[in-house]
């Protein structure tokens, strides 16, 4: 039995997140703000609650239909991407390595379901997390919200880099506030993807998200500085840019 006290959330002792998970599995979508806030405030900061919670996410996720599972499987996802930056993460992650493996199971029939763009991106994300792919199960989102910030590797300017409905192109200013500078995306052609890349291309079209499959060689593409003009893989910056894992 998890004895509940000696471990911490956000709010000190966890000694309430037993009847909080009680909470969340009547009703995932209702509760999930409350219990994140206790288990992952902060976006890259999970606690030793959070990793103790991660059986019963998969005990929950595994009672649940694929439709009402996503909820589940949005906060187990981002709890075990930050899994690598903490001793106790790590040795979660090997301690309930079944469960996390059953997670990531849970997760790709959900990824067949018709899904808006974000719910998708989300849950690819956090099937990469309990896959243990670095950077990108914390940073996929972006590609649903049609831009990423980076930094130039030559002049260090920031820029946007933007995918999506306003076109694929790169800017240094706030495109969104007036006229600015923009600089078409070069994107790799489809069939010269590799790796992950041509596997998220791939899967989301098989999984009937040809928009964002569209978005993919995109961000596996280059882009040129508006400042400078140095060409840069929008890929690597956005690896250079992330949280480091420790
Ligand atoms: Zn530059």
């Amino acid at each position: 039995m998890t004895d509940w006290s000696k471990l911490s959330d956000a709010h000190g002792s966890a000694e309430g997140v037993p009847a909080l998970l009680d909470r969340f599995e009547a009703d995932p979508r209702g509760v999930w703000s409350e219990l994140m806030d206790r288990l992952w405030p902060m976006l890259d900061t999970a606690f030793s609650a959070s990793f103790a919670a991660l059986p019963r996410f998969a005990e929950i996720a595994a009672d649940r239909n694929p439709e009402e599972r996503r909820w589940v499987l949005f906060a187990a996802g981002p709890i075990v991407a930050c899994a690598r930056r903490s001793v106790d993460g790590v040795a979660a992650r090997a301690v309930y390595s079944s469960q996390i493996a059953e997670l990531s199971r849970l997760t790709e029939e959900c990824l067949r379901l018709p899904l808006e763009m974000e719910d998708y991106v989300g849950l690819l994300q956090a099937g990469l997390a309990f896959e243990d792919v670095e950077v990108w199960d914390e940073h996929l989102d972006n590609l649903a919200q049609g831009e990423y910030e980076v930094d130039c590797p030559y002049c260090g300017v920031n820029l946007f880099i933007v995918m999506g409905a306003d076109g694929f192109f790169s800017c240094s200013d706030d495109y969104a506030l007036g006229v600015v500078e923009k600089t078409p995306l070069r994107p790799t052609a489809p069939a010269e993807l590799e790796g992950l890349a041509k596997r998220l291309h791939h899967q989301a079209l098989a999984d009937g998200q040809p928009a964002l499959a569209q978005r993919v060689p995109y961000l596996f593409g280059q882009a040129a500085c508006t400042d400078c003009g140095t060409v840069f893989s929008v890929a690597d910056r956005v690896v250079a840019n992330a949280t480091p894992s420790w």
